[in-house]
């Protein structure tokens, strides 16, 4: 768990009930300590920031070259997203998806909602996503694929190779698909 800024505590508390064993990331040295990374939402510049003060860029990129399962949730897409369409100033991602991010896509913090998403991946049962800020996927290269798209058809899940990202918070509304998902990339890699 990349634990250096954002909602830590509800993806700890979600993977923790799924059976897998938590460790906080806040230096390189944990970070090579662990089989996969989630990066949290929260803010993708302060994490950012946050992650090139504690020498954690560098190590993350050659993770996930290495092909180590990660899953970003809202400002962990932002952070696994090659580019960005509107990045702030300086503004830099780890990098992996062949995708271009867009910031804050539906509106300000007062207009986050929560709605039914149908995920064919994921199986009949519809999945339950809360946006806060969220950000969408405004282009999608060859090398990702769309798991789920919003009502209005913009790409709010992703997938590539161990990399697995969503717009919206599935911590936040007992969603445990896509952790499960991770996991099972998790067992996967580690074995
Ligand atoms: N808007 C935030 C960002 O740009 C993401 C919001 C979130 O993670 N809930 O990082």
């Amino acid at each position: 768990m990349l634990a250096l800024q954002g909602g830590v505590r509800e993806h700890e508390r979600m993977l923790d009930g799924l059976g897998a064993t938590v460790v906080r990331v806040r230096r390189p040295e944990e970070l090579a300590g662990v089989d996969g990374l989630v990066i949290p939402g929260g803010e993708s510049t302060v994490i950012a920031r946050l992650a090139a003060l504690a020498g954690l860029t560098g190590p993350i990129r050659v993770a996930i070259g290495a092909g180590m399962p990660m899953l970003g949730t809202c400002a962990g897409l932002i952070l696994l997203a090659d580019a960005l369409e509107d990045a702030a100033a300086g503004q830099e991602t780890f990098g992996g998806l062949d995708i271009v991010a867009r910031r804050n896509a539906f509106g300000a913090q007062t207009e986050s909602f929560e709605t039914l998403l149908d995920v064919p991946d994921m199986g009949e049962e519809p999945v339950r996503a809360a946006f806060i800020r969220g950000p969408v996927v405004a282009s999608l290269g060859p090398a990702a694929s769309a798991l789920a798209r919003h009502d209005d058809g913009r790409i709010v899940a992703v997938e590539q190779g161990a990399l697995l990202a969503t717009a919206f918070h599935p911590e936040l509304t007992g969603e445990t698909r896509f952790h499960e998902r991770f996991l099972g990339q998790v067992r996967a890699a580690a074995a």
